[in-house]
């Protein structure tokens, strides 16, 4: 379904600021007997808000389609893992948690973040409507609600006496076309003294590092403060705290509370003045950033061929989405790259959509010793590098789309 409206505000007009053409679902990974089957695709455009500032794509593929076997394992990362559990480290004490608290996560996936209350002895709720990812999370002592979260869960946790101290919220307010009912559950959920702590990638650094593939169907919203303050207002709630994060790709991590419940820092009111003074509500922060995504595809574009034309051969590390649309985007597939590897096992053997290439073990660069490996997961690059630093002493080398641009 394609809408021109705001889901924020409703202003009929949406200007359209980058343009991706069809498709397919890039989390939907290809079993081999899928491969002959046509693929369904859907308009990817990201759109800007004039009135309320809300960054969006213009298609709702529905939630049903997108998350309920959804195929990434938050664990499977270990920089995931070891950033929650600093947050969660540095919570527990600030805000005296206890065996009588509750935290919820939204999106909890396989408890990555839950896991690190459990330690501590505080009682947790995750809500998750990716059933297999809700299954094991609930397996291994998390216990999960395999649910789309809204008012309608938020009322009928409260009626059991259920409200939270925390409620985390971490990428996934990104994700939820549903927002304005999304935001109204947080504040029925969350106690008068409670706090939301969110983090979601942040729309600057998208447009400044021109990381145009974390732009998919999944991920509907791409904010700035000045959206989120416009958000939270709606529904009662204020913004208290802001830092911004280097994880995926740059990220505002947000404090919410209700409103009148405390002191906002002083780097909210900064972070809102410089996003006025850069102009990030305004059209005009968006001009030329088509344009900038078109460079990147000519430069890679070249590159990628001359180093074919040279006999090279070309691996890509990385079957996330982000390399599924950059790859898509860019029309790069098998007569440039051999194979895609992955760290996963649950992507293992099976294939990227559209472009099609296969995903074998990450062990396979060792093993296959490809002369270049295009670095499509740019945002875990520290941690890969450190993986494979036997292929790379073996003579193996990773070239990173823009690297220049992309300070990861
Ligand atoms: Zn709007």
């Amino acid at each position: 379904m394609t809408t021109a409206a705001c889901r924020g505000c409703g202003l009929a007009d949406l200007e359209v600021v980058l343009d991706l053409g069809d498709m397919p679902l890039v989390n939907r990974l290809l079993t081999e007997s899928m491969l002959d089957k046509p693929e369904p695709r859907y308009p990817l455009a990201l759109a800007f808000c004039p009135n309320c500032c809300l960054v969006q794509i213009t298609e709702t593929v529905a939630p049903e389609v997108l998350f309920r076997d959804y195929a990434y394992f938050s664990s499977v990362s270990d920089a995931m893992v070891e950033h929650v559990g600093r947050l969660v480290r540095d919570l527990v004490p600030a805000r005296s948690l206890h065996a009588r608290s509750l935290v919820v996560e939204l999106a909890s996936n396989d408890g990555y973040l839950l896991q690190h209350y459990v330690a501590a002895g505080v009682p947790v709720l995750g809500i998750d409507p990716a059933r297999n990812v809700a299954a094991a999370a609930t397996a291994r002592g998390i216990p999960t609600l395999p649910e789309f979260f809204g008012t309608a869960i938020a009322a009928r946790l409260r009626r059991e006496g259920k409200l939270a101290d925390i409620i985390h919220a971490n990428n996934v307010l990104a994700h939820v076309p549903e927002l304005e009912d999304f935001v109204e559950g947080i504040s029925m959920l969350l106690k008068p003294s409670g706090i939301l702590v969110v983090e979601t990638p942040y729309v600057r650094d998208l447009v400044d590092r021109v990381e145009f593939d974390t732009i998919y169907h999944e991920h509907v919203f791409y904010y700035s403060l000045s959206a989120l303050d416009r958000v939270f207002r709606r529904h009662g709630l204020e913004i208290l705290g802001v830092n911004r994060i280097p994880i995926h790709g740059g990220s505002l991590r947000v404090f919410v509370g209700h409103r009148g419940s405390g002191n906002a820092t002083p780097a909210v009111e900064e972070l809102l003045r410089e996003e006025a003074a850069i102009g990030m509500c305004t059209l005009g922060y968006f001009s030329g950033f088509a344009a900038r995504v078109n460079d990147l595809k000519d430069e890679l574009v070249a590159d990628l061929a001359a180093m074919k034309a040279a006999g090279t051969t070309i691996a890509a590390y990385g079957a996330a989405a982000k390399g599924t649309v950059l790859l898509n985007a860019f029309g790069i597939g098998s007569e440039t790259i051999d194979y895609v590897v992955d760290r996963s096992p649950h992507k293992q053997g099976l294939f990227l959509p559209g472009v099609k290439l296969p995903i074998r073990p990450d062990d396979d660069l060792l093993l296959l010793q490809p002369d270049v490996c295009l670095l499509l997961a740019w945002n875990f690059a520290e941690e890969i590098f450190a993986q494979q630093a036997p292929y790379l002493a073996a003579g193996g080398r990773f070239l990173i789309p823009s690297a220049a641009t992309r300070s990861v």
